[in-house]
């Protein structure tokens, strides 16, 4: 289940990891100008202007780069285009939709609504990714699964993992690996080289999060073009409409300015880490615009209720290993200094 988007005068909503910087002025602007007679009219099919934009940046072909309406979309084509729905034998690879726990909550969802085999492998200590040697020892990843999703940096913990790890996890794998970078802006390091230098490995990466775009539903895989192909096999005729289009385009336009939100919001990150952590909460290093925080004192749950009753939404989930922890996306500096002041409220409360 997505995070709620409740309509609430004054709510702080720190639930769903949206930036909190608008999109650049110059891409309303062209939002604006492509709102006129040609609303009548079908977009470019493949967003092909798009597709060659973003092989200029990532220093590829556009035939190594699909678009989607959203990353989600895409992420479910390849599941739909790449792994088998089971009927008798559950066990083989190629029925399996594998991922590490805990991980993006929509890939189970996906292999499911296919027929697919959801296969969950538990991640490292603090949400470390195992080394090939020790998937091999566990026994439990399976190297030739029909489609593996890896987040990276890793949500909900916002751990961030090396190009090196990844490379090795991608040498050691067989079957299709899709490394999910929707946060991997506010990171140090990405691996979109290693969806260029290996044939079964692919990048995601959307405009959601880090470029202000949610609405707008924008988002793309590279890849070997073998596989791209494969994808636009499967893909709708007119997947990603006009309006999307032309605000990524026009994102691509006005890279320093989103770069500077980044930076902006990492120190609001860096800085909300260490003031929560003076307050008594154990906050993971994150790579991510988010924080997952152990909060001091009650339960995870009863912090989500204090905090929604002083109009601040946070993101709590359920399952086991992350239930004491809450998920807190950052915000403007404004929305930080906001948060800190109801918990010190809520601590003084007791
Ligand atoms: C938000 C998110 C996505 C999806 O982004 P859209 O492009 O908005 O569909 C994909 N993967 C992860 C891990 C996310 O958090």
């Amino acid at each position: 289940m997505p995070g709620e988007q409740p309509r609430i005068a004054g709510l702080i909503k720190l639930n769903t990891n949206e930036n909190p910087y608008p999109p650049a002025p110059g891409v309303l602007k062209a939002v604006r100008e492509a709102v006129d007679s040609r609303l009548r009219l079908y977009p470019n099919p493949t967003a092909q202007a798009l597709r060659e934009r973003l092989a200029r940046l990532h220093r590829c072909s556009a035939e190594n780069v699909i678009i989607g309406n959203g990353s989600d979309e895409l992420l479910a084509m390849a599941v739909r285009t790449f792994a088998e729905p089971a009927t008798g034998s559950k066990g083989a690879s190629r029925h399996r939709v594998q991922y590490f726990h805990p991980s993006y909550s929509l890939y189970p969802v996906l292999a499911e609504a296919h027929g697919a085999v959801p296969h969950p492998v538990p991640l490292g200590k603090g949400f470390s990714i195992p080394t090939p040697t020790s998937l091999r020892r566990g026994g439990m990843w399976d190297f030739r699964a029909a489609v593996t999703f890896v987040t990276t940096p890793n949500a909900p913990s916002g751990r961030g993992f090396t190009t090196r790890e990844l490379n090795a996890l991608c040498k050691a794998h067989r079957g299709l690996l899709i490394l999910d970078e929707a946060y991997v802006d506010f990171a140090r390091e990405n691996a979109a080289a290693l969806a260029l230098r290996h044939p079964h490995v692919m990048v995601a990466r959307t405009f959601s999060k880090a470029y202000s775009l949610c609405f707008q539903r924008v988002g793309y895989l590279m890849g070997h073009p073998e596989l791209i192909d494969a994808l636009h096999r499967t893909r709708d005729s007119y997947n990603v409409n006009g309006l999307g289009q032309a605000a990524a385009l026009a994102t691509l336009d006005h890279l320093p300015y989103y770069r500077k939100n980044f930076r902006r919001i990492c120190a609001t990150r860096d800085r909300l880490t260490l003031a929560l952590g003076r307050l008594g909460f154990k906050v993971l290093p994150s790579q991510a615009n988010f924080l997952l925080a152990e909060p001091p004192g009650f339960e995870a749950e009863i912090w989500l209720e204090r905090l929604r009753a002083r109009k601040i939404l946070v993101r709590w989930f359920r399952y086991p290993e992350v239930r004491q922890y809450l998920r807190i996306t950052i915000g403007t500096e404004g929305e930080a200094t906001a948060l800190l002041k109801a918990v010190r409220a809520i601590l003084a409360e007791g």
